[in-house]
């Protein structure tokens, strides 16, 4: 059957000598995988709206289960050229793309994700030198995906607490942690700032101004968080 949406371009990956593999961020579907026909044999629109990046208006033609469909049609929205165009920009999107790529599973419609995806991808086209941009987004989609690290109370009693514990990816207070496990210790700036970009819109964004080495700490310990994470997912695959 021929199923309709709308969806962002998060990659493509070659197939055979002319085929694609483009793998979108839909509205409707959350993320599926689609196999594009020869789209590079010949510069066409088509071809060119399976940039990642894309926003366009997609349909693809499969059963309903089917883990390939196959991309009948791809109509340009937004094209969000200027952000492939610079190489520092297109660092932190296409690390923003992976992020995303990572925490969400397939097949799993998540709204808020890609409403997310699309007004950040609109605000780093305004301005993609914002580090706070990019801050605010990985938190965001772990919170909406189920990652989220608790950083202002102990994550299993609710007890105060400012200890950090990477493999338990919360806060601990005294009670609840091992002492040997590794662990960090959190100034109350860096909880503060991560409520406040959890509480936050977008559009606030521009009127929090942390302190250059609040931001970095967070950065680093979500960053840190994230690896974790990922690892221990791909270990669960693997084996
Ligand atoms: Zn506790």
């Amino acid at each position: 059957m021929l199923q309709r949406t709308e969806g962002i371009v998060l990659k493509t990956n070659l197939f055979g000598e002319a085929d694609l593999i483009v793998t979108y961020i839909t509205k409707d579907y959350g993320i599926i995988k689609t196999f594009a026909k020869s789209p590079r044999k010949v510069k066409s629109k088509f071809g060119s709206s399976l940039e990642p990046l894309t926003h366009s208006k997609i349909s693809f033609w499969g059963k309903e289960d089917s883990s390939l469909p196959r991309l009948v049609q791809s109509d340009i929205v937004y094209p969000f050229h200027s952000l492939r165009s610079s190489l520092g920009c297109f660092l932190k999107v296409s690390e923003i793309l992976e992020l995303t790529l990572n925490f969400l599973p397939e097949r799993d419609a998540n709204n808020r994700v890609y409403s997310l995806l699309l007004n950040t991808l609109r605000a780093m086209e305004m301005d993609c030198r914002t580090e706070l941009l990019l801050l605010f987004y990985k938190l965001k989609l772990l919170d909406f995906a189920g990652y989220l690290p608790m950083l202002n109370s102990c994550g299993r009693c609710g007890r105060k607490g400012n200890i950090f514990y990477l493999s338990s990816g919360t806060v601990l207070c005294n009670r609840c942690a091992k002492d040997s496990a590794p662990s960090k210790s959190l100034s109350p700036a860096v909880i503060s700032l991560w409520m406040n970009l959890l509480g936050w819109d977008m559009n606030k964004l521009g009127r929090i101004k942390p302190a250059e080495k609040i931001l970095q700490e967070l950065t680093a310990l979500i960053d840190e968080h994230v690896k974790y994470i990922t690892e221990r997912t791909l270990r669960t695959r693997t084996f």
